[in-house]
């Protein structure tokens, strides 16, 4: 076990004793059907690990972020994929900041106790990608209804959710002084929607994770499911995306620390030429390479929470710890495929599986370029280069 104990060692070994009842070979089953890994999420729900942030007075443990993410960082460690249930963790994060009290009683117990799901968020579109300000699906209001058009892609755990935020533009981008104005979220109730103004369509992937194209045709939804004030919802959204992105860091963090365990054991064991291969340098070095790597990453991760917890700014860092540890994990998973030799790619090792996993977060929930970009703007002050 390559992580130190820390002060979470009591919540590391309560998820650990969890996800040991759903071991390496239960996601390799759902990953070979395309399934979704329901006894696995509705375990994590009744043990109250996804209402882990939900503060006490709406029914969940009112943990901090720091926490949550060692909660993913534990299921991934485990042989596990956090990407099936992520979601709930920093969606919720949204309600609570802005939702107002009414929301907050009305859905955060629900979520807390398991029966309501808020899995999804709805950004990303097709014509617009990373371009988030200029996005065209757009909410007019109508007496007491907002009118939801447009088009979203890759929208994940649609059909495992009830809930979902969605950004969208109620104001256009002409009639405003800022691009980043003129947004606003919303909480659309899925069971109400879909069939009604809402088409979902799966998008088959490379990871099994559950991703789609939702089309919005019309789709009605009550004014007060509004969040927060109208026109600042890339705003509230970027709040949320600071603990998406800490929560993904961490969970990397622990894809980087289950392929090192692999690894190390099988270099200790496999042996060629008469040594395990383990003994050669060319073999040792991307190990411990990738080790440093992560363990690096680890801090900026801790640090990113620290600050989110305190409510800090922590734009920089979440960023950061996302690119380190996902960069990391990569790394890691290169040297785990790289030296199994063949049995690498069998689908029993759970290597090229984790690899697959793994590989998503250079590109989402935002592509590593991107995080290159805020950094050299925001926080070096170089000249914006979009
Ligand atoms: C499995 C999966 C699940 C997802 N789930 C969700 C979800 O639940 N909700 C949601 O809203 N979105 C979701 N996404 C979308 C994800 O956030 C986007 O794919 C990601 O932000 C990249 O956007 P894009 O695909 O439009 O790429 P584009 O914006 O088209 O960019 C393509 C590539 O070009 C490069 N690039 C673009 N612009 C620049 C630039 N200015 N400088 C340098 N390089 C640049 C980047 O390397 C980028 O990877 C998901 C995606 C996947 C694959």
């Amino acid at each position: 076990m390559p992580n130190t104990p820390d002060q979470y060692q009591d919540l590391r070994d309560a998820v650990r004793d969890l996800c040991a009842q759903f071991p390496p070979e239960y996601f390799r089953k759902v990953d070979e059907e395309r399934g979704y890994p329901v006894a696995f999420v509705d375990a994590l729900t009744k043990a109250g690990w996804l209402a882990a942030l939900i503060p006490q007075e709406y029914g969940g443990s009112g943990l901090g972020l720091t926490e949550a993410s060692v909660i993913m960082e534990e299921i991934n460690h485990s042989g596990g994929n956090s990407g099936a249930c992520h979601g709930q963790m920093y969606n919720m994060g949204t309600l609570l900041r802005h939702g107002s009290d009414a929301q907050k009683r009305t859905y955060l117990p629900r979520i807390a106790s398991g029966e309501l799901r808020l899995q999804s968020m709805g950004v990303t579109e097709p014509t617009t990608g990373s371009d988030t300000t200029t996005l065209r699906t757009t909410a007019a209001r109508r007496g007491d209804r907002y009118v939801i058009n447009g088009q979203k892609v890759w929208i994940s755990r649609v059909q495992h959710s009830d809930l979902m935020i969605l950004l969208a533009r109620t104001t256009p981008r002409e009639e405003v002084r800022k691009r980043s104005e003129g947004m606003s979220i919303f909480l659309v109730d899925l069971r109400d929607a879909i069939g009604h103004g809402m088409t979902v369509r799966p998008i088959p992937n490379m990871v099994n994770h559950e991703t789609n194209e939702l089309f919005f045709d019309n789709l009605e939804i009550p004014a007060e499911n509004l969040i927060g004030e109208e026109g600042r919802g890339f705003r509230y959204i970027l709040d949320g995306l600071n603990a998406e992105r800490t929560l993904i860091a961490a969970e990397c963090i622990g894809d980087g620390y289950w392929f090192i365990d692999k690894v190390v054991a099988y270099a200790k064991e496999r042996v060629v030429f008469g040594r395990p291969i383990g003994q050669n340098q060319g073999v040792q070095f991307p190990i411990a390479q990738a080790y440093i790597d992560v363990e690096a990453a680890n801090l900026m991760r801790y640090k990113a929470c620290a600050l989110y917890d305190a409510h800090e700014p922590c734009g920089a860092e979440a960023n950061m710890a996302k690119l380190l540890a996902a960069d990391a994990s990569w790394k890691a998973g290169n040297a785990c495929l790289q030296f199994h030799g063949g049995f690498g790619f069998a689908a029993e090792y759970d290597i090229e599986r984790k690899f697959r996993e793994t590989r998503l977060y250079q590109v989402a929930p935002i592509s590593t370029n991107l995080i290159l970009a805020y950094v050299a703007e925001h926080v070096l002050g170089l000249p914006r280069s979009f």
